[in-house]
């Protein structure tokens, strides 16, 4: 076999930015600490977040939630009850025009598996079944170490949720165990108006 023939490039795909979303914190409004939401009585919507959703559906990125639900392993919910609630979410958020590609959560305690963040399964995961997620490209928006961690792993963008009064706070603490981030935001909204739909295009 010829050299030439060797060379032939797989079919190009257009590459389509993902954006990963924690949940807990970015999507709706973090439960006192010890606690989770553990029906969609308790799911509260952040504002903007509908918008900040619609903006990315219109600007063709892939949008994707990876969070961490250790509640089910404590026996706080079951994993029927955190389906109805991403089920709910899902249809809340596309009746205001945004879309999530996929929810992906790790229902599982400390220690006992490769896919809570700061662990990378969940990612790897998407991007084995979604057509078109490239990690190289994607940008990973959260509010915890956790998130800011598992991007670094990705070697993806990371963006920082968080309240402008904490906000340098969290970010020392991350610069002083070395994690990377990319950008800082006080809510979703900013950021995918400020961090994300701006370099969107070029990838699309
Ligand atoms: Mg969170
Ligand atoms: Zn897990």
């Amino acid at each position: 076999m010829t050299r030439a023939a060797n060379s032939r490039e797989a079919p190009a795909r257009p590459a389509r930015r993902c954006v990963f979303l924690d949940r807990d914190g970015i999507i709706n409004r973090k439960r006192p600490e010890g606690d989770y939401v553990k029906a969609w009585e308790e799911f509260e919507l952040l504002p903007g977040v509908p918008e900040a959703l619609r903006l990315l559906a219109r600007a063709g990125c892939r949008v994707v939630v990876v969070t961490n639900q250790r509640g089910v392993a404590l026996g706080r919910i079951s994993a029927q009850a955190l389906e109805e609630i991403h089920r709910r979410m899902r249809e809340a958020l596309a009746q205001a025009g945004g879309r999530l590609d996929a929810v992906y959560s790790c229902p599982h305690d400390h220690g006992s598996c490769d896919c809570r963040k700061p662990g990378i399964g969940l990612f790897r995961r998407a991007e084995q079944e979604l057509a078109g997620v490239e990690l190289s490209t994607a940008i990973v928006i959260g509010d915890s170490v956790k998130d800011m961690e598992a991007a670094a792993r990705l070697g993806c963008r990371a963006i920082l949720i968080a309240e402008p009064d904490t906000a340098a706070a969290r970010l020392e603490a991350l610069r002083s165990r070395g994690i990377p981030v990319s950008a800082h935001a006080a809510s979703l909204l900013e950021a995918v108006v400020e961090h994300v739909i701006t370099h969107a295009h070029p990838v699309l």
